[in-house]
């Protein structure tokens, strides 16, 4: 049985691309697979689960040795379980850069492509023919991947062929996709029971700037005061997560969907002077609003900079 599954911290994209892959190989190859995840499923893809009717995946509680793995949604090791590469890895599918760290025992088939989404990819690994004959539930996971991981294709990630999958998907499913859209997105953006460790983990990526190591943390939303609103705990906790992971620091951006721009937490001297040299800015105050900023993966950290 092959364990299909993507990064830490999982989002809709990580969660749908192992479902829609592990499906394939069950109903169209000769291998069985099951999907996993790494973490605790964000608000965004229960709604998409629920909708579709979609079972959770299992949490991967444990990897063995040996066992027969297909990563998706990530190539980085430090976003994988610790053994990943005592595994045996046979495919990872994925649109990343690639970040180095894993390591294989055998040949491996790799599909990496620029496009805006690893669901994006899963549709021309299955072949339009195939998706065609699909179950509507995988149609409508695959669809809600593309328009997750571009932001209803906000994000500059977003490429017309990310855009033609959403567009034909949608037509066949009967679906209007700017209503669809917001729904995610509301369900994404209910964050009130959730607690500020959380919010400050739940997505967020590792990066090394120079010799600083970092986290990047978004919360992407429709509702950013309400996040804005628990500054000053969050920063605690950030506080608190840098501390425990033995990190220089976390920057914290909340992404306004609508508006289509990032007010990044400026907690203290350090972040201030990494935010005006990324960004080129002049930052006045503890918070610092860069407009037009929505994607990690494009703007944000293709720009991060350390002070001279
Ligand atoms: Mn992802
Ligand atoms: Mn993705």
């Amino acid at each position: 049985m092959i364990k299909v599954f993507g990064h830490k911290a999982p989002d809709t994209d990580t969660t749908g691309s192992a479902i829609l892959w592990a499906w394939f190989l069950n109903n169209h190859t000769s291998q069985k697979a099951e999907a996993f995840v790494l973490g605790r499923l964000n608000k965004e893809t229960n709604f998409i689960l629920n909708h579709w009717k979609l079972a959770e995946p299992e949490l991967l509680e444990n990897l063995n040795e040996n066992d027969d793995v297909v990563i998706v949604d990530t190539n980085n090791d430090q976003e994988l379980p610790n053994n990943i590469s005592e595994c045996n890895i046979l495919q990872i599918i994925d649109h990343h850069r690639l970040a180095g760290g894993l390591s294989t025992k055998s040949p491996l088939e790799i599909t990496i492509k620029p496009v805006a989404c690893t669901a994006t990819i899963i549709y021309d690994l299955i072949g339009e023919s195939i998706v065609k004959d699909m179950p509507e539930n995988m149609k409508g996971l695959m669809m809600s991947c593309i328009l997750s991981d571009t932001l209803a294709f906000r994000s500059p990630t977003t490429t017309p062929h990310d855009r033609d999958v959403v567009e034909k998907l949608a037509k066949e499913l009967g679906v209007d996709v700017d209503d669809y859209a917001d729904k995610m997105f509301a369900a994404k953006s209910d964050l009130s029971d959730v607690g500020d460790n959380h919010v400050v983990l739940m997505d967020s990526k590792k990066v090394s700037v120079g010799d600083k190591n970092l986290r990047v943390s978004v919360i992407e939303t429709t509702v950013p005061e309400e996040i804005i609103a628990r500054k000053d705990n969050l920063v605690k906790t950030i506080s608190e997560i840098k501390e425990s992971e033995d990190l220089d620091d976390i920057l914290f951006f909340v992404i306004d969907i609508f508006k289509e721009e990032a007010t990044v937490f400026i907690q203290n001297d350090f972040v201030k002077s990494i935010i005006e040299e990324s960004f080129d800015v002049s930052v006045e105050s503890d918070i610092e609003v860069l407009s037009g900023i929505v994607s990690r993966k494009k703007q944000i950290i293709p720009a991060l900079r350390l002070p001279n």
